[in-house]
């Protein structure tokens, strides 16, 4: 399917979870696909998103200032509604079943079924650039991983996107996966500029 094809008729506003970490490169890869991004940081601002992303940064501040904000609720209820959305590497930590190696008070919100290790590639490959196959993707996705989540266990409902190769007994790990509306990456695709994946969560939002 072509760019154009998957283009929707009207914008879509796109929620940016905007409590910290990288928003900025998301909301330039959003404006350029043409969809309206709206920055979230408190509940007032979620109304009428239909879709939602969750940046990279930090999983254990972002899971503060959710409840902080008053957003815990509203991303729970987003979640329980089928929401489509995309998470990026700390984005990914927030969406996950289970967060392993995670800070006790740390929240996830179970929106796909993975467990995933926080910072989990190990001291020799915490952070690496490389090119990667994407299901569905014609060219490759250039991937930064910085102190990236490590998959450990997907749920059966959970698709495989791309996998990396780790030396030794980490063998080949899932970098992204999708279940229903959700989207996630272990790495940044917005550092590289590439849209692909945003693209996708606008084709995940439904009707007109
Ligand atoms: N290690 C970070 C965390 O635990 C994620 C890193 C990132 O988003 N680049 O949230």
């Amino acid at each position: 399917m072509t760019v154009a094809e998957r283009t929707p008729a009207r914008p879509r506003r796109v929620g940016v979870l905007a409590l910290q970490g990288d928003v900025r490169e998301h909301v330039a890869v959003l404006q350029r696909l043409g969809a309206v991004p709206v920055e979230v940081r408190s509940p007032s601002d979620v109304a009428g998103i239909e879709a939602l992303v969750l940046p990279g940064g930090e999983s254990t501040t972002m899971s503060m200032l959710l409840d902080s904000s008053g957003l815990s609720r509203e991303l729970e209820e987003m979640v329980a509604d089928g929401l489509p959305m995309l998470g990026t590497c700390a984005g990914m930590i927030l969406l996950a079943r289970e967060v392993v190696d995670g800070r006790p008070d740390q929240r996830s919100y179970g929106a796909i079924d993975l467990a995933v290790r926080r910072n989990g590639f190990g001291r020799q490959v915490a952070s690496f650039e490389t090119d990667l196959d994407v299901k569905g993707l014609d060219e490759p996705m250039h991937a930064v991983f910085i102190r990236a989540p490590l998959v450990e266990r997907t749920g059966v409902g959970v698709e495989v996107l791309a996998e990396v190769d780790l030396p030794g007994e980490q063998g080949r790990r899932p970098v992204v996966c999708a279940e229903g509306g959700v989207i996630v990456s272990s790495f940044h695709p917005e550092l590289a500029g590439d849209g692909r994946l945003h693209e996708q969560l606008l084709f995940n939002v439904e009707g007109d």
